[in-house]
């Protein structure tokens, strides 16, 4: 923990360590766990007062099935990695952010005692994702108070236990949506409506039933939200059906935009590395293009759950620790390429044809109901692994297992991700 010794003694220093990780939540933390295991000496910058990330105000219960064998609720999942990193010895600097790149490549981190400059022969980014807010989404209207987003509500309700409203509409309904939606119940908020730009809910109906309870809550399909009303406070939405193009308008005081997710990729493009689509291009290791820079958690796949960055924090520190033994650093590899209607994949480059991505998994997302069909890899016309699938979903997370025995031409054009529809 960050003293105020600690912080006289390195005000505008440049500090020596072996591994940096920006970002406390389940990836960044996972990491440092498993580098600290190995030896490392590692110092772990997080901009907010505690450690966490998102599970520390996600009250509800569901996390820590794949990483941890159990399942917990947000917070205490929060705190079980909190107290093994400090446990651990990862050196924890809270309150401080990362904000850029010095003119020699070192992070530079700010914090109330200054900047300081970090020559860290390994950089980890695990700075997740974020929703994007009504602003991003270019909903007309005033801007009155009560637009949020499930990160804002559930920070206003459960870490600073502020009042949210009496009425609200939920814009969206994939899994986020029904934490929003337990949310504002559990706060005693009425939900008057979900709202989805899709003609079906993306959930699951066990998660819909535990988020809703006896609730039966209205869900407009195929309807965009196309007015806030309101100037002090919001009034209402006004909504329009994407099929008769009809409109109408619902009366609450409290609007939660929640999914739509945006990698949080600037220090990732500001390196500079290449992206692929919103996030860093990174390897089945996390590793990007810069020798010594890895990226892992929804930085990488926004947005998957807890358990799934943390698996990946682990891989990250596992290719550091062999970075860090045999400073080796792949000079070629193929691009993975997502074509319509995949959005992106995760990994984004294979540099091996030996090893299998994080998990033996490669991740992907589609951009609208799709099915049945066959999801293909194809290199040069040539079809490397193809799966079935009955159908896809809209923002839920779609996992392909991938053969151990995949071989991929690492001297040939890219691999790519393409989608082909039964007849
Ligand atoms: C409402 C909601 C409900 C969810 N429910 C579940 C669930 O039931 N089960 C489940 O498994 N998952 C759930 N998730 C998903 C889960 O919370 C995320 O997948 C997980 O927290 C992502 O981990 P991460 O480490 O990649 O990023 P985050 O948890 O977002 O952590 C990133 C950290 O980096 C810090 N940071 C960012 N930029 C900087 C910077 N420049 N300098 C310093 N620090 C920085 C941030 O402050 C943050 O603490 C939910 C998510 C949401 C939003």
């Amino acid at each position: 923990m960050t003293t105020p010794a600690h912080r006289a003694h390195w005000a505008g220093r440049v500090r020596q360590v072996d591994a940096l990780i920006v970002g406390g939540g389940p990836a960044g933390l996972a990491a440092s766990l498993m580098l600290r295991s190995a030896g490392v000496h590692v110092a772990l910058i997080e901009r907010e007062r505690s450690l966490g990330g998102i599970p520390r105000h996600s009250r509800h219960t569901g996390y820590g099935l794949r990483d941890l064998h159990r399942v917990l609720s947000g917070p205490s999942y929060a705190a079980h990695y909190a107290a093994l990193a400090e446990q651990a010895g990862v050196e924890i600097h809270l309150t401080t952010t990362a904000t850029d790149w010095s003119a020699e490549g070192h992070l530079v981190t700010t914090s109330p005692s200054g900047r300081v400059q970090w020559a860290a022969k390994a950089v980890l980014l695990a700075t997740g994702c974020r929703e994007r807010p009504r602003s991003a989404r270019l909903v007309p209207g005033d801007r009155p108070a009560g637009v949020l987003t499930t990160g804002t509500l559930q920070q206003l309700a459960d870490l600073f236990h502020l009042p949210i409203g009496e009425r609200a509409v939920v814009v969206g309904a994939e899994h986020v949506s029904f934490s929003a939606v337990h949310t504002l119940l559990t706060h005693g908020v009425a939900v008057a409506a979900m709202v989805t730009d899709q003609p079906a809910s993306q959930s699951y109906t066990l998660l819909r039933a535990l988020a809703c309870g006896r609730h039966r809550l209205p869900l407009h399909v195929d309807t965009d939200v196309v007015a806030i009303l309101g100037s002090e406070r919001v009034r209402g939405v006004e909504l329009e059906d994407r099929r008769s193009h009809a409109r109408w308008s619902v009366p609450c005081d409290t609007v939660v935009f929640t999914g739509a997710w945006v990698p949080d990729y600037e220090l990732a493009r500001t390196s500079p590395v290449a992206m692929s689509g919103p996030h860093p291009r990174v390897d089945q290791w996390l590793r990007t293009a810069r020798p010594g820079l890895f990226a892992a958690g929804n930085l990488v796949h926004a947005a998957e759950p807890a358990d799934v960055c943390a698996l990946g924090g682990r891989q990250a520190a596992r290719s550091i620790v062999q970075y860090l033994t045999h400073g080796e650093w792949p000079e070629r590899g193929v691009e993975l390429v997502a074509s319509d209607p995949f959005m992106w994949t995760h990994p984004s480059q294979l540099t091996s044809t030996l090893e299998r991505p994080t998990r033996g998994r490669l991740l992907t997302r589609v951009r609208h109901f799709l099915g049945p069909g066959v999801i293909e890899l194809v290199q040069s016309d040539r079809v490397l692994h193809a799966v079935r699938r009955p159908r896809l979903v809209p923002n839920r997370s779609i996992s392909i297992a991938l053969p151990a025995s995949l071989r991929v031409d690492l001297t040939a054009g890219p691999v790519e991700l393409r989608w082909r529809q039964a007849r």
